[in-house]
């Protein structure tokens, strides 16, 4: 049954090391025409306030996706049973106009979600949310978003500039994209420009879970929590790799310590199976930083895991 559908090259066709990197060895094609879900690159790191890099994030998260087998032999899910799936490469960003790149962004993604396909993002740093929400909101109104980040992301500006990696949820709630009362955010920490920077996202609605109320322990029960709020609703997975300790993923442009393990970056995608995910984006990994690859290794599996929640994925 599931000849029909893509499946990743396996390490006895052709060694691990070998052949084009396409994310998870899928194969690649130019739209999302007759997909369920695909993974989709946005090489875009100009929205970058500290160590930039993160365009480098999609190539080095498929290079590293070379290890991942399509059995999740922990929670049973066979994604590529049931599902087609695809890697449909890279936007084609402007690296030299944040602006002009959003409206390139959100055109793709326009397109993606014309095929009523799911897009599981290798970001790019954070910046590349906002226009990925643009896109979602004309498909399925504001969306409830589960978002793992060190930072808020709701800047009003940095250094005068209304859209970099610091401010998209700022600009998603004011232009509406998301469902405010139906948007956690998890594992923010960290040094704050102002006492009060995490006030403005709870007085929009937003659940707030420091990575502190977090430490050693389990987040099954947080999620159960999250399931039981969302319902329904769609929801957007927005994932920055610096949620996570740097300890676990060093490769980014702005580490914070005491964060996230992965165990615990596991139990929050594991914890939306059953949620109406139409979106997932892995951001902020920058290779420059990542000598071992590791990081890199962590996002894509932590991709593979996303594509692993998706409604319609048989469990097995
Ligand atoms: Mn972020
Ligand atoms: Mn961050």
């Amino acid at each position: 049954m599931s000849s029909t559908k893509n499946q990743p090259l396996g390490g006895n066709e052709m060694p691990r090391f070998g052949g084009p990197a396409t994310m998870m060895r899928l194969p690649t094609q130019p739209t999302a025409e007759g997909l369920d879900a695909c993974f989709v690159g946005v090489p875009f790191d100009i929205g970058t306030s500290n160590r930039a890099g993160a365009r480098f994030g999609p190539r080095a998260i498929r290079a590293e996706s070379c290890l991942l087998r399509p059995y999740n032999m922990e929670t049973g899910a066979a994604p590529f049973d049931s599902l087609q799936v695809a890697d449909i490469g890279d936007v084609a960003i402007n690296t030299f106009n944040i602006q002009k790149s959003m409206d390139i962004i959100e055109a793709a993604y326009d397109d993606i979600l014309s095929h009523d396909c799911i897009p599981l993002t290798l970001g790019g740093d954070h910046t590349v949310a906002l226009p990925i929400l643009r896109a979602l909101k004309k498909k399925h109104g504001p969306v409830a978003m589960v978002h793992i980040d060190a930072h808020a992301d709701i800047n009003d500006n940095m250094f005068g500039e209304p859209i970099a990696h610091g401010t998209p949820f700022r600009r998603a709630v004011e232009e509406g994209l998301l469902d405010c009362n139906h948007v956690y955010q998890i594992g923010l920490r960290g040094t704050g420009y102002a006492a009060e920077d995490f006030d403005w996202p709870k007085e929009q609605g937003f659940e707030v879970v420091c990575a502190n109320e977090c430490w050693h322990k389990s987040l099954a029960p947080l999620m159960a929590q999250v399931r039981e709020k969302m319902g329904d609703r769609p929801v957007h997975i927005s994932f920055d790799i610096d949620g996570l300790d740097p300890s676990a993923a060093p490769g980014t442009g702005t580490p914070e310590y005491g964060g996230l393990t992965i165990i615990q970056g596991y139990e929050i995608i594991r914890g939306c199976q059953g949620l109406n995910v139409v979106g997932g984006d892995m951001v902020e990994i920058a290779p420059p930083y990542d000598p071992s690859g590791n990081t890199a290794l962590l996002g894509a599996n932590l991709l593979y895991e996303m594509l692993c929640i998706l409604p319609g994925v048989t469990i097995r």
